[in-house]
């Protein structure tokens, strides 16, 4: 791990003179778009980000608001640039608001605008890869902290903002080192932010939990044979029927979406990714010849409310049994994330009064005149279970409401009025998560009760 040590931008002395001219220049909507513009302008596309540029950018932002900044490397090449703005009573659990750097890759002709040109076209749209998954986050935490300190506000608890560098491709480098390091120990975070996804509806959407990824390969063995022959167990046969079933239970799945009974996060969803099979020739594939052995994979998409033994148990009984010469074993998973923690119970952040971080978040919201929407299940994976898995509450939430969902997309754009009402929603948040006191433990500061 390399690590540069904290440095701050600004002496104490000069920080609040600067204070004082900075409280009456109101910042320009101008300024802040562009700050946001030049952030995206920066190719972070997986998989070769211009980490080095974005680092620079993000630091040279921290000085010029006044944090501490730090680049630490878990593994070499790949920054996480830390930020932090100290509390005055650092001793209570901090806040962490996480966002990635990178960004996924794109087509470029298929695109109105160029996808690193940050284009703001007549309807105040910004064009852009990235401007929803989630550079806009990133930014916006930055803006509301700017804010924040312009005002004169003084934080209790220490903020820090977390810039990681690939969660586009797993986040093994980033923030799963992150969450694993005595580095991360030492900040003694309470509570994490991290992404969600935008909302077509008035409601923002939260996110308290996210599906696991099981990547499973089935292969079906049989006795090879002459393509004019009717005969048990061929592997094509065997493979043939694995995928009827599995796709009866896709529909049952689906069906409980469509019906409205649950939200996509809430099912187990399977969809099949590769069929491998056949004997190749020059031409293409042996046609008068049954192959002995075929193979096809699935992602499966597991939530926490789901029980994942009796999924287990589907896979070795129905979708791959060895009475039918299917050969499967957990080995076979490529990727098998966890559902539930090692003490046995789901991987979820309370929704309810028992965490005190959600109902701060949806008081928080409100205040800044947004509407949150029923807490959800993330439908796919986010650098948060990382910090989940910690036991840590982590809350996913991108707040752009009446957005189509975009990300990964052609044409991925964010409103800048959407961009600017994000950055008030976050001014709110973090104001009252850094004001916060737990008076049911002996966390509170008494000399200010
Ligand atoms: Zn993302």
């Amino acid at each position: 791990m390399e690590s540069r040590s904290w440095s701050s931008a600004i002496c104490t002395c000069l920080y609040h003179s600067l204070l004082l001219v900075s409280v009456y220049a109101q910042p320009q909507e101008d300024s802040i778009l562009s700050r946001f513009q030049h952030y995206l302008q920066i190719n972070t596309a997986q998989p070769a980000p211009l980490y080095q540029e974005a680092t620079d950018f993000l630091i040279s932002q921290a000085n010029s608001i006044g944090l501490h900044s730090q680049s630490v490397e878990f593994v070499k090449g790949k920054p996480v640039v830390l930020l932090k703005w100290t509390g005055s009573h650092p001793n209570l659990p901090s806040i962490l608001l996480n966002s990635h750097t990178d960004v996924v890759p794109v087509e470029q002709h298929k695109w109105d605008h160029p996808p690193f040109d940050a284009h703001l076209d007549s309807l105040g749209n910004i064009y852009a890869r990235g401007s929803q998954d989630m550079k806009c986050v990133g930014m916006q935490y930055l803006e509301a902290i700017r804010r924040l300190k312009s005002s004169g506000f003084q934080p209790l608890r220490s903020i820090y903002l977390s810039f990681v560098p690939d969660e586009e491709i797993g986040g093994h480098d980033g923030a799963e080192k992150f969450a694993h390091s005595d580095f991360f120990k030492e900040l003694n975070v309470g509570i994490v932010l991290d992404e969600g996804l935008a909302s077509p509806t008035d409601n923002y959407r939260a996110f308290y939990a996210e599906r696991s990824p099981w990547w499973l390969v089935i292969k079906a063995a049989g006795a090879p044979g002459h393509g004019a022959k009717l005969y048990d167990n061929s592997a094509m046969e065997n493979l043939l029927k694995s995928i009827e079933s599995v796709r009866r239970f896709r529909a049952s799945q689906f069906d409980l979406v469509k019906a409205g009974f649950k939200a996509e996060g809430e099912v187990v969803s399977v969809n099949m990714v590769f069929l491998k099979a056949g004997t190749p020739s020059p031409t293409g594939f042996v046609m008068n010849l049954q192959p002995s052995e075929a193979e096809a994979g699935f992602d499966i998409r597991v939530p926490p409310t789901s029980d994942p033994e009796s999924l287990e148990r589907r896979i070795a009984e129905e979708w791959a049994p060895a009475s039918r010469n299917m050969s499967f074993h957990l080995g076979q998973f490529k990727q098998k994330g966890p559902v539930y923690d090692k003490h046995g119970r789901p991987i979820i952040t309370k929704t309810d009064s028992s965490n005190p971080w959600w109902n701060l978040l949806e008081e928080a919201v409100r205040k800044a005149n947004g509407k949150l929407g029923k807490p959800e299940i993330f439908p796919a994976s986010t650098d948060a279970r990382y910090f989940r898995d910690l036991g840590l509450p982590a809350i996913g939430f991108s707040p752009m409401a009446n957005t189509p969902v975009l990300l990964h997309n052609h044409n991925e754009f964010l409103n800048q009025d959407e961009y600017l009402k994000g950055i008030d929603i976050y001014e709110s948040i973090i104001r009252d998560y850094a004001s916060y006191v737990d008076q049911t433990t002996d966390e509170a500061p008494k000399d200010e009760l």
